[in-house]
Formats: structure tokens, sequence, C-alpha cells
């Protein structure tokens, strides 16, 4: 047994066809705030789970992972009823945002006093080991984030208390990158922390459009995620038609082993409802969970991608994801 799910744990073979980048929940730091007209509904928010849930599940997925950092909302107690009222596999994570959207005032006071990059590294080997909150369940990987060009300083401690806590423990890796910058610099900063490639997944390469861009960052071994599918011209995406084009690029050199496809959905806002201006409405109309099947698998079947290359990005690639052997970066 080597994946803990919200449920408890599972073994690698058990997690099947996989999202891993979809948010049940998320808020920006900050929405706790507008605690009046923003309240958290925890009965809507669990039908609106279980609705978005079964839809997913109607395309064979078993498991998602959900990525929310925790204090953009992270809610494990919502994603358990979730998961144990459908049957739906989810992995949830530990970890804090990037400096310019995450709640930096908390460790950046701690770090001013203290050291906070080893108490960062606790709250994860707790979180990891023990559980979250009170509630026993565990989180199966970290999630780490860092800013438009830049790894900051504050970004780092959690780079390396995250790097430390891998080494103890072979907790996975997943990350986010900004605006499509990044994605070779912190693979190489992971990696030069002594993080297993193989464990490691560079979030949100899609991104960016040069080509050489995912090379830079494949060939240190790693994997990536094409995974905010369907979210286009907003916080700096390019079209989909541009990403379809990147990744299928990527397949023919052979790369189908190391790239991830998800939406990066947000499916419950907290705070107030999200308001997305009319003229942004057309873009994002395909914003959503099942994206990927209805629409780009068969895209990308009439491209010449094969059922083996789709199987090895939906169901294989996770698998070695959390398989904990060392593997060493062949290029
Ligand atoms: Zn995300």
């Amino acid at each position: 047994m080597n994946v803990e799910t919200v449920t408890g744990p599972i073994s690698v073979d058990q997690l099947g066809k996989t999202l891993v980048h979809e948010h049940f929940v998320f808020g920006y730091p900050g929405y706790s705030g507008d605690s009046t007209l923003g309240r958290f509904h925890y009965d809507e928010a669990l039908k609106i789970g279980i609705e978005v849930a079964l839809k997913i599940m109607s395309h064979g997925v078993k498991t998602v992972m959900d990525p929310t950092p925790n204090e953009c909302g992270r809610n494990v107690r919502l994603l358990k009823d979730i998961s144990e009222q459908t049957g739906l596999q989810i992995i949830c994570g530990t970890g804090f945002y990037y400096e310019g959207e995450g709640a930096t005032p908390y460790f950046k006071s701690r770090a001013a006093l203290g050291p906070a990059e080893e108490e960062i590294y606790e709250m994860f080997i707790t979180e990891i080991k023990q559980g979250i909150e009170d509630t026993g369940i565990k989180a199966g990987f970290i999630k780490l984030a860092s800013s438009k060009d830049e790894i900051t300083d504050y970004e780092k401690m959690f780079f390396r208390a995250a790097a430390r806590a891998h080494k103890e423990t072979g907790v996975v890796i997943l990350t986010h990158t900004q605006e499509g910058t990044m994605g070779p610099e912190q693979a190489k900063f992971l990696v030069e922390l002594g993080v297993n490639p193989n464990s490691i997944v560079i979030g949100h390469m899609c991104g960016n459009t040069d080509v050489n861009y995912h090379r830079r960052t494949l060939e240190q071994g790693v994997k990536i995620g094409f995974d905010r599918i369907g979210l286009q011209g907003l916080v700096g995406c390019p079209t989909d038609q541009e990403r379809i084009a990147v990744l299928l690029e990527l397949l023919s050199e052979g790369y189908a082993n190391q790239i991830f496809l998800a939406h990066d959905t947000v499916n419950i806002w907290l705070g107030r409802q999200l308001v997305v201006p009319e003229a942004a409405l057309p873009a994002i109309a395909n914003w959503h969970p099942t994206h990927i099947f209805e629409n780009i698998v068969p895209e990308l079947r009439l491209a010449g991608v094969t059922d083996e290359q789709l199987n090895v990005m939906f169901n294989q690639n996770v698998k070695s994801l959390f398989t904990k052997t060392r593997t060493i970066a062949t290029n």
C-alpha cells in the first residue's frame, strides 16, 4: 500500500484512470474574511462535489489528485465525504500556494522570528505520516508553487522542506508554475535537492508553447502536467489548440510516459461565486472536468495519438509516479 487517499491507503494498482490536478474546492486567501456574503454551505458543496465526482467517473476515472493548497480552503472532510458517497478515490496534498497569491504573512512572520523552514518541514511530515488536523486523513503528495519568472526566497523554503520530507518518505511532489515560467528551473532545483525525478510532476507546463521549454524540463526525468486544458485566455493561459500542437510534438518525440492531462478545474469557489466577464466566457466554456474525454481525446485520436499513448498518460504514468523505486533520468 503506497498511496494515501482521503479514505485510506491503496496500492498503485488500484489507482486506475487518474486526473492529477482538479480542485473540488478552492478560495483565494482572504475569502474567509468575506464571510457574510461568501459563506460556505457544507451541504451545498457536498452536493456539487458528488455531482462532479459522478460525472468524472462516468468517463472511467477512478482517482483524482486535488492539489488545493492548505491556505486556499483545503477541506479534507469534504473530500472524504465526496469519496465515500461516490467511490471516487481522492488524493489530497499538503502545501502552500505561490508568494503572489498565497497567504504569506504566517510563515513570513515565523521566518522573521525563527526557523520557518523547519516548521514547514514539520507540517509536511506530520500531514504525511500522522494526518491532517484531527481527521487521520493523510496527505498523499506535497504541493509546491513558484512565481512568474522566479522561485522566491519564500517559495524556496517550501521547496527545501519538501525535498527533505521526500527523502525521508518518498512522497510525491506536484507543483504550480506561474504563466508558463520556471518549469525547467523547478525540476533542476528539486533534483539537485535530492528528489527522485520520477516522483515529481511539474504542473501547468501547458502554459508555455515553446517546445524547447518542455524538452529542457522533460530531459531531467520529471513528469509534467498539461493540466489546464479548457482554461484559455485567463491567468496567462494559451488556447487549447496551441497546447495540442505542443503536446503532439512531444508525443512524437516519445515523451508520453512523462505527460499527464488534466483541467485544473475549480468546482466550488470559496467566498462569493466566480464572476467571469462576458467577453471571456466563450474561452472557458469547456473548462470543466470531463472536457478532455469529450473533446480533446477524440481530437488527439484524429491526429494519430494511439490507444497505447492515451493509456500511458491516463493510467500508467500515475502508477509510475507513486512507485517508490529510484529511477535514473535517461537524458
Ligand atoms: Zn490548481
